[in-house]
């Protein structure tokens, strides 16, 4: 007769049994958390790494019929950040009406509210108000370049996480760019002012 695999089990040790998966994914999602906080700062550029960047792309425009444009050093073209709705804003899989594709706090969502009153919401209003994040154009960013300006963006406004993949905390987001935004501040001054614009990209100095 066929044995039920259940039959000499007790209750405590299906429990164990069961729970040895969702014990794994927690532990999966620890690791992965402390891995995201610990190299948040090695997956971005350093500022050397990020200077190189910048002139390499200045030589490219100055010896090649194209405009090369770089996403990290080049806000001055767009005038700084153009999230929030000042260009573009960002819609999740779920609905949520994000102003950055990197920035997951909101309190809209499409499916219920108009793209106006979207942008007439908190969040997508502190964005207006607060631009320019810096008058360095290559500190642009609310998040990368001045992380505690998106602190208080958030705070201020309520606005929840929609990352429902990896949730996150705006204090826990931020704070990993603390130091970014610190090494690169020297650098980014330092090109700003020397800028050679007129070299480089044909423009008044
Ligand atoms: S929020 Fe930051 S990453 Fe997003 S558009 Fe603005 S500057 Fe770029």
């Amino acid at each position: 007769m066929e044995q039920d695999i259940y039959e000499n089990k007790t209750v405590n040790s299906l429990i164990l049994y069961f729970s040895i998966p969702a014990i794994f994914s927690l532990l999966v999602e620890i690791m992965a958390s402390v891995v995201d906080t610990a190299f948040a700062g090695h997956l971005l550029p350093s500022p050397e790494q990020r200077e190189a960047v910048y002139h390499r792309i200045r030589e490219f425009r100055g010896s090649k019929p194209i405009f090369t444009m770089d996403f990290q050093n080049d806000a001055e073209y767009v005038g700084g950040c153009i999230a929030g709705g000042r260009n573009y804003l960002h819609i999740n899989a779920k609905g949520d009406v994000e102003p950055c594709v990197f920035i997951h706090y909101s309190k809209c969502n499409i499916h219920n509210t108009s793209l106006l009153d979207v942008l007439k919401s908190p969040i997508f209003m502190a964005y207006h108000d607060n631009q320019p994040f810096h008058e360095n154009m290559l500190r642009p960013c609310p998040m990368l370049e001045n992380p505690e300006v998106l602190r208080r963006m958030v705070r201020e406004t309520d606005a929840v996480n929609t990352d429902y993949e990896s949730p996150e905390s705006v204090e826990h987001l931020c704070d990993k760019k603390i130091e970014y935004a610190e090494n690169w501040k020297e650098t980014a001054d330092r090109l700003w002012r020397n800028c050679a614009r007129c070299k480089d990209c044909n423009q008044e100095g």
